[in-house]
């Protein structure tokens, strides 16, 4: 059974826990460099990305994060999450840092302030029938390199992609009951061996 990591710093961490727990793996917070080193693969919460980034420097953890993102542990990242996956943000805070490994520029908070937060049925590659997506301040991906499998799209715009052990979703599975995309994540651990 794979043991898969929280990132504890900020966000919907809870959420996750139980959402990993029921998609069969165990799962634990983690923040310090010691916790990072020993878990088999890493969740990103949603919550607030710059926040997120501050808070990693100043647990000496992004370095780290970036390293074993870098040498291929497998990582899951919803909304913040996804933000501190991307290589590119298009619009960062100052002083706004991520952590990388996914080949796409990323808008925040893409979907407006008319739609701050809204749920949408959003297909998904790999999955067998609509995904209830929660988007919340969500962020969409602007672009994505060649090496980015577009698992997601709503309204024209990117909400869900893949980069090799790497996965973002611009929604919120965590929120809503149904694991299936935390399952997905799952074997993709289990396939990393
Ligand atoms: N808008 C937030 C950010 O920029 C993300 C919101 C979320 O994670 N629900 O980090």
């Amino acid at each position: 059974t794979p043991l898969i990591g929280v990132l504890a710093l900020q966000g919907d961490v809870r959420e996750h826990l139980i959402a990993l727990a029921a998609a069969d793996a165990v799962a634990r917070p983690v923040r310090r460099p010691e916790e990072l080193a020993e878990v088999d693969a890493l969740v990103i919460p949603g919550g607030e990305s710059t926040t997120m980034s501050k808070l990693a420097t100043v647990f000496g953890v992004l370095e780290p994060l970036r390293e074993r993102v870098r040498a291929g542990m497998p990582v899951y990242g919803t909304c913040a999450g996804l933000i501190m996956l991307a290589d590119k943000i298009l619009d960062p805070r100052s002083g706004q840092e991520t952590i990388g490994g996914i080949d796409m520029i990323v808008r925040r908070n893409a979907f407006g302030r008319q739609n701050e937060s809204f749920e949408a049925a959003v297909d998904v590659t790999g999955i067998d029938g609509p995904v209830e997506g929660v988007f919340i301040r969500a962020p969409w991906v602007e672009s994505v390199g060649a090496e980015v499998e577009v698992l997601a799209e709503h309204g024209g715009h990117i909400v869900a992609v893949r980069q090799g052990r790497a996965l973002a979703t611009s929604f919120h599975p965590e929120l809503t009951g149904d694991h299936r995309v935390h399952a997905l994540f799952t074997e993709m651990v289990r396939a990393a061996g």
